[in-house]
């Protein structure tokens, strides 16, 4: 049976503090400035890094400091386990909730080891979403650790990976943690839109979204100088920002049949905006050929204008499009848009 997470039924709950433990000076300040307004503090101890040369997290040395701050201020401490060592020293020094990284819940032998070692133990364990868009996964990691007899089992959506660049470093898919939460509907659920968007200036727009679709809570990255940071610099905001963050949380959306329009209503944007963004992605794909194009045509001093080529690309735009069920005018339209800006780019490099 899953139980409540944080003993607290006002939303949001809001677990922060730095991607990294890297000194002792910086996580007492973190910390120091954040904790009158989170209801957890999370810092990583040891850092699942894509790079080998990057920081690979402080380790044990930083378990001390925790101690530490947890003798001094009656605070909770979050960090991210990946085997049974791991889970054991966390325990050991007082740490209060475990979390399951995306990169290890994508892995159900990890996932098996680390349920192992938490038999018998009363902690409080969330799952990130494993890095792919795959709600079983997802659900079959949940699944091992209650089987394994925890019940302060809650969730964390962090978005899911794709090749290429697009605005956000993971895809949202929303409809992943609706769907667990539909399965799970007592299941704590967080968003981290640090590791959804990659980028401080999102962070505050995808929290006010999880909001809206219903989460319980944000998972986020604070640190006290972001810049300076030795992982995910890009991602983290100042305490300052955190508390201007929550400060400015919308989160009243109040009845049941308004939240259902606005849930239906955030998704197909969510889908709008995705296909946006492969939209500008192709257009700026396109324009990178038109370019390499312009310069065979320079080399070889042929004109940019080939009226048989144009005609043929026009028409061919057409017919697909009616196939599809897109107005003529539409299409004919657009597509002479882009051949302008096309010709334009080769007669300027010209
Ligand atoms: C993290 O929370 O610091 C982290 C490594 O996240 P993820 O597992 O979501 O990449
Ligand atoms: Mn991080």
């Amino acid at each position: 049976m899953i139980s409540n997470c944080f003993h607290k039924t006002k939303r949001p709950i809001v677990v922060s503090g730095p991607c990294s433990a890297e000194s002792r000076e910086q996580l007492f300040s973190t910390i120091d400035a954040i904790k009158d307004y989170v209801d957890a503090v999370r810092v990583g101890i040891w850092k699942p890094r894509t790079n080998p040369y990057s920081f690979q997290g402080i380790g044990e040395e930083g378990l001390e400091w925790i101690s530490e701050i947890k003798k001094r201020d009656n605070l909770k401490i979050a960090t991210e386990v990946a085997n049974a060592e791991h889970i054991e020293l966390a325990l050991k020094n007082g740490i209060d909730i475990l979390w399951i990284g995306a990169r290890s819940t994508t892995n159900p032998f990890l996932v098996q080891e680390i349920a192992e070692a938490l038999k018998g133990v009363d902690t409080t364990i969330l799952i990130k979403n494993p890095i792919n868009p795959d709600l079983e996964l997802w659900c079959g990691a949940i699944e091992r650790v209650l089987l394994a007899g925890v019940e302060r089992v809650g969730a964390i959506h962090r978005g899911f990976s794709y090749y290429g660049k697009g605005k956000y470093r993971n895809m949202p898919q929303w409809q992943l943690p609706i769907d667990l939460k539909q399965r799970y509907p007592a299941i704590t659920l967080l968003c981290d839109p640090s590791h959804l968007s990659g980028d401080k200036q999102y962070v505050t727009e995808l929290s006010q979204k999880a909001m809206l679709l219903g989460f319980d809570g944000l998972f986020i990255e604070s640190h006290i100088s972001p810049e300076t940071a030795k992982s995910d610099a890009n991602q983290q905001i100042t305490p300052d920002e955190l508390k201007k963050l929550i400060d400015n949380l919308k989160v009243d959306y109040s009845t049941s049949t308004d939240s259902s329009y606005s849930i239906k209503l955030e998704e197909l944007r969510s889908q709008i905006d995705g296909i946006d963004n492969a939209l500008i992605e192709l257009l700026s794909q396109r324009m990178e050929i038109v370019k390499e194009i312009g310069e065979l045509k320079k080399m070889n001093n042929s004109s940019i204008l080939q009226r048989e080529r144009w005609g043929k690309v026009l028409e061919s735009a057409i017919k697909s499009g009616q196939e599809l069920g897109l107005d003529s005018d539409f299409v004919s339209n657009l597509f002479k848009l882009i051949h302008q800006a096309s010709i334009e780019k080769q007669t300027k490099d010209f």
